[in-house]
């Protein structure tokens, strides 16, 4: 890799269509925007047999949830290898990027797991806070205000907590990325100010990504609203007329009261902001994803370009808990089952391989492809330099 310094100062940009293998060389091609002449360099590096460095990813397994100290306990022990194996040097103030669970979900991971890391800070002196960012539908969470209160309702008392976006999701910086959806994104504020934060994701199905882990929760956990809003353009739902059943169960349950019923339900476009909510509540399976707007819209390669801009210039750690795992995602505001069993937690520097390696274990478990939506974003955001989907697991 290029030193980070010079990425920061003129903006390398990784030109996916040209990077490659050639046996053992490794083709770099870069575009150096700086702001009068544009520039491509190439670098070429070449690899001895077996140097080829695939990224670790820690895995301890875990049989229940309900085991909360064993839990505590693992996510510290992964925290702590991860940072003595590679070597990370942490900051004196590094926050834990968390969520907090919308009012009625009961399946989001508790703060009581997140003791040992919490410790484990105390005890390298190291300051920290819960961070999240403000969602874009109404609830609980919309506001700073009523966010904290939930927050501390939902048992999260152990560090202060930061909302990132400020009081409604107004606070935000424009961090430069210059991709194929996005040129610049809409980070919140306090999150674009950090150089290190650890990135705490549940790991679980989403009715619009496909599943969610720490590309998501960089992605959407990390944007302001207008940010959030960017990555939904374009994924307004459909309801089939033959499905419907007239329960009105979508009715009561958009965050937005964008669906009304007459005979049976519609969604008003102008309304709707495309959270996919109303596809995971409906008991009939009468609403989907509109395929031509999601694919037209490339909501996985928004979110990918998102997660990238979230990340970036920042030394993150990324600890992902595939624990109590739903069908859809913690923003739900009712109780949900988990569909499989526990698998455990993960540790990883890259964003990609964390989330690949829990997609494969999941898979091995169960013996095929759980969530098979969403698997693009993972080969989009290695193409766009958010990290490498090649991994080496490793279980302690
Ligand atoms: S939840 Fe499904 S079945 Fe019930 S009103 Fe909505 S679309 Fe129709
Ligand atoms: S996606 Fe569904 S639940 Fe979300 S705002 Fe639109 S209609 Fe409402």
């Amino acid at each position: 890799m290029l030193p980070s310094a010079a990425m920061e100062q003129v903006d390398l940009v990784p030109n996916m269509f040209l990077n490659m293998w050639i046996d053992s060389w490794k083709i770099l091609v870069y575009n150096i925007n700086t702001t009068n002449i544009p520039l491509t360099i190439l670098v070429v590096l070449k690899l001895r047999n077996g140097e080829i460095h695939m990224t670790k990813v820690f895995f301890k397994s875990i049989n229940s949830y309900n085991d909360t100290e064993t839990i505590s306990k693992a996510a510290a022990e992964l925290l702590d290898k991860i940072v003595k194996t590679e070597n990370i040097s942490l900051e004196k103030y590094v926050p834990l990027k968390v969520h907090f669970g919308e009012k009625g979900n009961k399946t989001f991971i508790s703060s009581k797991n997140y003791r040992g890391i919490i410790d484990y800070l105390k005890t390298n002196n190291i300051k920290s806070a819960f961070i999240e960012t403000n969602v874009l539908y109404r609830g609980e969470r919309t506001t700073r205000a009523s966010h904290i209160k939930l927050a501390q309702d939902h048992g999260f008392n152990e560090l202060p907590i930061v909302i990132a976006d400020g009081d409604h999701g107004e606070e935000y910086e424009l961090v430069k990325i210059n991709k194929s959806h996005f040129m610049q994104c809409k980070i919140a504020k306090e999150i674009a100010n950090q150089n290190q934060m650890i990135v705490l994701s549940h790991f679980k199905g989403h009715g619009l990504a496909g599943f969610g882990g720490a590309i998501k929760q960089l992605a959407m956990g990390c944007a302001s609203r207008g940010g959030k809003l960017d990555q939904h353009a374009n994924s307004i739902p459909k309801i089939s007329y033959l499905k419907c059943k007239s329960c009105n169960a979508c009715v009561n349950n958009c965050p937005e009261n964008a669906i009304i019923l007459s005979s049976k339900a519609k969604i008003i476009k102008d309304k709707c902001i495309g959270c996919a909510s109303c596809i995971a509540i409906c008991p009939h399976n009468a609403i989907s994803l509109n395929w031509f707007g999601f694919l037209f819209g490339s909501f996985n390669e928004r979110l990918a370009e998102y997660a990238y801009a979230a990340q970036k210039g920042k030394n993150n750690i990324y600890i992902t808990f595939a624990l109590n795992i739903t069908r859809a995602c913690d923003c739900e505001g009712h109780s949900m089952k988990p569909f499989v069993d526990d698998l455990g937690i993960f540790a990883s520097t890259n964003p990609v391989a964390i989330d690949k390696a829990c997609l494969d274990v999941l898979d091995k478990r169960k013996g095929g492809k759980v969530f098979s939506r969403g698997r693009h974003t993972l080969e989009y955001a290695e193409k766009i330099g958010l990290g490498s989907i090649k991994y080496e697991l490793i279980e302690i």
